[in-house]
């Protein structure tokens, strides 16, 4: 696969020094140092992101446009999202809510979740946004553990996902309606009486660097969620990650096109955009490519952050779509979430003249830890190398312990050394479940990858995803990549069948690109393809069409559940699933 140089005009531009300089004699303490902190070495990420600002002279600068479903525009500068957030801890006090309370929201993306994340953690609460898509259950459940003693929520969320079970869940204290009108019951408010009535002045918490502030679920991708618990101090990482692997700088128009349900939407979609003085874009809707296009063109972005399901349905609806905008200010394009295929990278490239930087991290590590930077050449495929005071490792497991590979390209667990600032402090409730990923040392992702001999780390799967097949170690990745290298095929899921004989086959989900159909040609042009691509061992046998694959809320697909529905299993926890369409 080629290289994709960067030239020295792109390096420039991005204004970032090389990836060898950035690394040598890197401290964490310097990165802390990146931002002003409060006295007696207190730390408050709400007031990193927008109170610092005010300070510094910069209140007026647009800290977030708001794109309603409809296409309005609504822009917040930082002196407003001060006042704004202000208030709503000022409403957090009122209802007597102290250091520590967890304030949940069930909100689709409109402007009362931003201000109620930043409000909560200026108030020293701690925040836990949860999908407005989620069902009741997932909502109850996710409630039930972190303690919930405030919810925002919408009037029709709260009576579709809320009420039915209200009264099973003791310590919910506060339901904040952002648009109850007079329909308020006991223990419900209207918030914009009660924001209207609060002060716009408030002494922001000062929280200790290592108080809870986040509490994130994971994306249920591999089985039950986890609550991963994270701290003040995660702003140095969410603020120095975002200047490195995003390449933000204050003025840039950023788009993360994430929820902030998932943990993307909050490190990146919040925190990261506005401590770097960025303007954020925040766009209501459902993805659509035309609409997707229509605001990299009208909002004038600069960088932008989004997953693979989206670039793939992209890449679905064509590039002379693409081509119909003038997306000339965008500067850097990046991707999370999932591994994304070199063939996404090279469309990107063609398309856009820039390709998407794939980088790595999990609700676990709070921040990236894996990218592909503005100054690094891309090889596609490849998720890029450990961000400066992050130290990556592959490890192979041996009798309980653990030792690093030391040759290169072998495949192992995708390892890291604890100690960046956001890192999880807690899976909450869940000792044991936590103490089991750290083995000597290091922190095992439970993702199986591989690092060249450049230092560039590779996927290869999820470790429970990863098919054994006649003495083969086959990731899905690598097989999914083939097949999506077919014009014919929009996104593709493999997974592992037992067999007697060579231990487990591979099989292919394939769903279609528009005008294509899947008959018993298409599935033989398929197969043949992928042979020649993969070799006989590792090419799929048998090939199954959907209209499109089961995947999570943050849109990763769930190759677990095809397993289980293809052996007859109990589907496990779908909590999270979203599309799902035979
Ligand atoms: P759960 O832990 O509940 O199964 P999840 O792991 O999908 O869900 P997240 O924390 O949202 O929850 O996702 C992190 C995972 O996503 C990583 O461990 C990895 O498997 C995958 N991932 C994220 N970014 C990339 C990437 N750039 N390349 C490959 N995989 C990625
Ligand atoms: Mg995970």
């Amino acid at each position: 696969m080629d290289i994709i140089r960067k030239s020295d005009a792109t390096r420039l531009k991005a204004n970032l020094p090389d990836y060898d300089q950035f690394c040598a004699g890197f401290h964490w303490e310097d990165a802390e140092r990146l931002l002003d902190g409060l006295s007696g070495g207190k730390l408050n990420i709400a007031f990193e992101a927008i109170d610092r600002h005010v300070i510094h002279g910069r209140g007026d600068r647009t800290a977030i446009r708001w794109i309603s479903k409809d296409g309005a525009r609504r822009d917040f500068s930082y002196v407003e999202l001060q006042r704004e957030t202000n208030r709503f801890a000022n409403v957090l006090n009122g209802l007597g809510i102290a250091r520590g309370d967890r304030v949940y929201s069930l909100l689709g993306r409109v402007p009362e979740l931003y201000v109620a994340a930043l409000g909560t953690l200026k108030c020293g609460a701690v925040f836990c946004p949860m999908f407005s898509a989620f069902g009741p259950e997932p909502v109850k459940a996710r409630m039930e553990i972190g303690g919930a003693r405030v919810l925002v929520t919408s009037h029709s969320l709260y009576k579709k996902k809320v009420a039915p079970w209200r009264k099973e869940l003791k310590g919910l204290d506060a339901i904040l309606l952002i648009d109850a009108g007079d329909e308020v019951e006991s223990d419900m408010h209207d918030l914009p009486s009660l924001m209207a009535k609060a002060a716009t002045e408030f002494p922001v918490a000062a929280t200790d660097p290592e108080d809870m502030a986040l509490l994130h679920f994971t994306s249920g991708t591999t089985g039950r969620p986890k609550g991963a618990v994270h701290v003040h101090r995660a702003v140095v990482a969410h603020h120095l990650t975002g200047k490195l692997a995003l390449d933000l700088h204050p003025d840039d128009v950023f788009w993360c096109t994430a929820d902030p349900g998932w943990v993307t939407g909050t490190s990146y979609g919040i925190i990261s955009p506005l401590t770097n003085g960025a303007t954020m874009i925040v766009d209501e809707a459902e993805f659509d490519a035309g609409r997707w296009y229509g605001i990299l063109e009208s909002e004038k972005v600069n960088v932008w952050y989004t997953a693979p399901t989206a670039i793939r349905m992209l890449m679905k609806a064509g590039a002379a779509l693409a081509k119909g905008y003038d997306l000339s200010r965008l500067r850097f394009m990046a991707s999370v979430g999932e591994p994304l295929n070199p063939e996404a990278v090279i469309w990107s490239n063609r398309t856009f003249g820039m390709p998407f930087h794939d980088n790595w991290w999990q609700t676990e590590t709070g921040g990236i830890m894996i990218a592909n930077y503005a100054s690094m050449d891309v090889k596609p495929g490849s998720m890029g190398k450990p961000l400066p005071g992050i130290v990556a490792g592959i490890v192979e497991k041996h009798d309980g312990t653990v030792r690093e590979a030391s040759r290169p390209m072998t495949i192992g667990q995708l390892a890291l050394k604890p100690g960046w600032p956001s890192m999880m402090r807690a899976y909450l409730h869940e000792e044991e479940r936590y103490r089991k990923c750290f083995v000597d040392g290091w922190y095992l992702s439970g993702d199986l990858a591989m690092r060249d001999e450049d230092g560039y780390f590779w996927f290869v799967g999820r470790d429970d995803d990863v098919i054994k097949s006649a003495g083969h170690l086959i990731g899905p990745f690598e097989v999914e990549s083939a097949l999506m290298e077919h014009p014919a095929v929009a996104e593709a899921a493999v997974i592992g069948i037992p067999d007697e004989t060579i231990g487990e086959v591979v099989k292919a989900f394939v769903a279609l690109k528009p005008g294509h159909e899947g008959n018993d040609d298409l599935m033989l042009d398929l197969l043949g393809h992928a042979r020649k691509r993969l070799g006989p061992a590792v090419a799929p046998k048998e090939i199954a069409f959907r209209n499109n694959l089961p995947k999570t809320r943050s849109g990763k697909i769930m190759r677990r559940l095809l397993k289980a529905r293809e052996l007859g299993l109990p589907e496990g926890d779908i909590s999270t699933l979203e599309s799902d369409e035979k």
